[in-house]
């Protein structure tokens, strides 16, 4: 255990906390004041963003240019704000983590963490954090559970982790420097045999169960059935969309409904869910600009095809205006809970879920209606898989292997007139294919795009 940045990661959730009871208009000032900071420590430490905010150090920040991925990794080094490293180097340590010799938790070189994203919309980006940095991303996750009711006394909660067991995920850095006499946590592998994951459950009884959205359904559908009993004062659902119908299948196995949390290895947490089910923005820790195709902004309540990402306690690797895939609306209002944020109105899924746009116009309106009725059925997974311009194939892993359920599902959907007029082919599979650190996304583009 790294006692320095658990004691920094406990002040920084103390200082988050304060925050919650904010109004509005001073986490606005704060936000300022911190991108104030954020944009003259970028021009003056990295070269990069030295030309990239050339003539616009007094512009608005609806003015900059974005920065995409392949553009940070390319220029990676000339991002960085510390001649301490490069990105070979960062390469080469998490190369040695994937081989399985190093503690992701370690500090490498005495001050810095590093994680990589999946990769599985192409480019790979790497992160670095400083000790300062890494205890905002260590109390941003901390954030989410406290929100969702986990308690916060010296007693340790036992938290079950059904994710990514890759040791270059976040999580995994995430959960290896938290683990403390505060949080015991036990990690599964979201791609194991449910069964396996079913005992290891029941025997250490967590308090908080996180997980993929994918890898909870078929628990709640374990416990329902009766051999999974484990009984959680939390429940969180991270890294996918969470639908509507898994989470009612939460909800009936655990008596309570499921946080949503939305966060990005880039960011941290970026939002989510307070008591009153309603999904919060981190205000004060990341700046998010939902922006159309064009990459204009979108007014208030609309879904933006895009969104950018200023993350204000970035130092190391400063992310101003980043671009994620993920498709997002900001709702207006207020909340009874009273914390100061923007609600988090829509969260579509990501582009490793994104169809073709091909694809988009004979089945992307029909996801909705595939959900409806699959998800009527005790199925763990499925997915709309793209294979021809003509043809729907849904994949589907019905719990307990049970083949009826899927010729009734076949059933209802030749039964929908919506659904004329496609090939729709419903094939019964043993798992669903998994991206690199175990997501099973809805949608699946055909292989190669
Ligand atoms: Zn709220």
């Amino acid at each position: 255990m790294d006692v320095e940045v658990l004691v920094r990661a406990l002040a920084e959730r103390r200082r988050l906390a304060h925050r919650d009871r904010w109004s509005r208009e001073q986490v606005r000032v704060y936000r300022q004041a911190r991108l104030a900071e954020l944009r003259r420590w970028a021009v003056t430490r990295s070269t990069f963003y030295e030309r990239h905010h050339a003539g616009l150090v007094d512009a608005p920040l609806s003015e900059l240019p974005p920065v995409t991925k392949p553009m940070l990794m390319d220029a990676f080094d000339d991002v960085l704000t510390t001649r301490d490293m490069t990105l070979a180097a960062i390469e080469e340590r998490l190369r040695r983590l994937s081989d399985s010799s190093g503690d992701p938790g370690a500090r490498w070189r005495r001050r810095w963490r590093t994680a990589a994203t999946a990769g599985t919309t192409g480019v790979r980006a790497v992160l670095v954090w400083n000790e300062r940095e890494w205890a905002t991303v260590l109390a941003s996750y901390a954030r989410a559970t406290v929100w969702a009711g986990t308690p916060t006394g010296l007693r340790p909660v036992r938290m079950a982790v059904v994710s990514s067991r890759n040791p270059t995920h976040q999580s995994a850095v995430v959960a290896a420097s938290a683990h403390s006499p505060l949080i015991r946590s036990l990690r599964l592998d979201a791609t194991a045999p449910l069964s396996e994951t079913v005992s290891a459950l029941n025997a250490f009884a967590p308090e908080v169960l996180v997980g993929y959205s994918s890898a909870l359904r078929p628990l709640a559908l374990a416990q329902i059935e009766g051999s999974l009993h484990i009984r959680p004062r939390a429940v969180m659902s991270a890294s996918e969309v969470l639908s509507e119908s898994a989470a009612r299948v939460m909800t009936t196995a655990w008596t309570r409904a499921p946080f949503d949390v939305y966060a990005a290895t880039e960011t941290a947490g970026i939002a989510s869910t307070c008591e009153h089910g309603r999904r919060h923005l981190y205000d004060d820790l990341v700046i998010v600009e939902p922006v159309d195709a064009a990459g204009a902004p979108v007014p208030m309540g609309t879904t933006g095809a895009r969104l950018l990402v200023t993350v204000l306690f970035s130092r190391t690797v400063p992310l101003i205006r980043y671009e994620l895939s993920d498709r997002v609306a900001i709702g207006s209002g207020d909340c009874p809970c009273g914390r100061p944020y923007r609600l988090l109105e829509t969260l579509e899924g990501r582009a490793e879920d994104a169809l073709s746009a091909a694809g988009r116009t004979h089945a992307g309106d029909l996801t909705g209606l595939l959900r409806n009725v699959v998800e009527q059925f005790p199925v763990d997974m499925w997915q709309l898989a793209e294979t021809a311009p003509d043809e729907i194939r849904v994949l589907v892993v019905p719990h307990g292997g049970d083949a009826l359920v899927v010729d009734e599902i076949r059933r209802r959907l030749e039964a929908r007139p919506e659904l004329h007029g496609h090939r729709v082919r419903v094939d019964e599979v043993a798992t669903l294919p998994r991206t690199p650190l175990g997501k099973a996304p809805l949608r699946r583009s055909p292989p190669g795009r």
